[in-house]
């Protein structure tokens, strides 16, 4: 049977490939250290897991729910925006889907017309492109390199212009790259959305994730036009320790939201219900526990990052936010003679037992990506493991 066009060019989510090779080894009774799934290690706060089992014993997780989700969490929701945000919007400005992710995929089908044009910024989080591309628009990559932190700026965005951009997408805290985008840098890309008649796709799902005093300024709040001129996506997976739950959501323009709700009552009728009923405890109950988790990360990137960075030739900045490590190895790789990110990436894996997500999937093909979400020991012993790797390389 031949498969469809758009099954047969679609690139499958290389860090979840990554992962699943990982795990796949470890599986063979390999020693093999993962840090590529951007994946919280923590288990899910138990207050929430609590939630969880009363709805399943209540019996009110028995039953399809509203495809745009529960009253309770879209309640939830929009207190945790008027909370963090400082913005208002009413429940039926807010969709609740199967994980962030699918709420980009929701609105990429909700508003995309073949040919239509979404600027995505370089580095970008692998799915952003191939959603795009699900929904017959197209992909237009700005490269923003390190010495600008990875950021992309008003004239870059406007050079990308066409009569076909209807949106962009605007990822701070960034996986991969961890920065922040100042109020200032915000508030001149917002105008420039809003002057052009862009939507801006704000994914700000590391919003809670930021370290050493830096702040997370969501573009909403920065004026009543770009608030206006904006689709929130957030969800519970990276601060609550909830990836396996898979509850995401979108906030804004109503009509958006009613035609992502259309398509979701027709793909997946609704996210499932014990989730949801667990992400209302985690967005109302007690958030000491996110508070935890965040410093976790803190220590562990303040831990790590001088280490990585005296890798013999592994260029990077500091992280503001999110739980990644980007370094730049083309140096390391031209060293030791390699020319292919993924060589190098696998020939880590087989040599060295430590797996990372290749920066090729992420439009970098001269970096890699090191996930921090995982215990410090581990961190400590897969860099060892790679500074090794990299000298006898060299040596070689
Ligand atoms: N956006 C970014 C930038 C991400 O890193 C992720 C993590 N997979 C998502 C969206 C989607 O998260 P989820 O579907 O688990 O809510
Ligand atoms: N966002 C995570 C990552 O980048 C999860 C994997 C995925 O959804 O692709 O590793």
């Amino acid at each position: 049977m031949r498969l469809s066009k758009r099954a047969e060019q679609l690139e499958p989510s290389v860090t979840l490939a990554a992962s699943a090779k990982a795990t796949a080894l470890k599986a063979k009774g390999l020693d093999v250290l993962s840090l590529t799934v951007g994946e919280p290690d923590f288990a899910t706060p138990k207050n929430i897991q609590k939630a969880a089992i009363a709805a399943i014993e209540s019996g009110k997780a028995s039953y399809y729910t509203p495809s745009s989700g529960i009253p309770e969490l879209k309640q939830a929701v929009t207190k945790y925006i008027e909370q963090n945000y400082g913005l208002s919007y009413l429940p039926k400005n807010v969709i609740v889907t199967d994980g962030a992710k699918f709420a980009l995929y929701l609105l990429f089908q909700a508003l995309l017309n073949v040919g239509d044009e979404v600027i995505i910024p370089v580095p970008y989080w692998v799915s952003y492109g191939e959603q795009v591309k699900l929904a017959e628009g197209n992909p237009v990559f700005i490269s923003c390199q390190q010495e600008q932190n990875f950021k992309v700026t008003v004239e870059q965005l406007e050079a990308a212009r066409t009569e076909k951009t209807k949106m962009m997408i605007l990822n701070s805290p960034s996986n991969p790259t961890g920065m922040i985008y100042s109020k200032e840098e915000l508030q001149a890309i917002g105008d420039w959305a809003v002057s052009n008649n862009v939507l801006i796709v704000s994914d700000d799902i590391y919003g809670k994730l930021v370290y050493n005093g830096n702040q997370f300024t969501p573009i909403a709040t920065v004026s009543e036009e770009i608030r206006k001129q904006t689709i929130i996506i957030n969800g519970v997976s990276k601060s609550y320790a909830m990836t396996g739950w898979r509850i995401g959501y979108a906030v804004g323009d109503e009509t958006i939201i009613a035609a992502m709700n259309k398509i979701a009552s027709q793909s997946t009728s609704n996210p499932t219900a014990v989730s949801q009923y667990a992400a209302v405890e985690a967005l109302n109950g007690n958030q000491e526990t996110i508070e935890v988790m965040r410093q976790a990360f803190e220590e562990r990137l303040n831990t790590i990052f001088p280490r990585v960075a005296a890798i013999p030739g592994f260029k990077l900045v500091k992280p503001q936010g999110a739980f990644y490590l980007f370094p730049n190895i083309k140096e390391t790789m031209e060293l030791s003679g390699y020319t292919d990110v993924n060589q190098w990436v696998d020939d880590l894996l087989e040599e060295a037992h430590v797996a990372l997500v290749t920066g090729a999937g992420f439009g970098a093909p001269e970096y890699v990506r090191i996930s921090y979400a995982t215990d410090l020991d581990t961190l400590e012993e897969a860099i060892s493991r790679i500074e090794k790797f990299v000298v006898s390389k060299i040596e070689r």
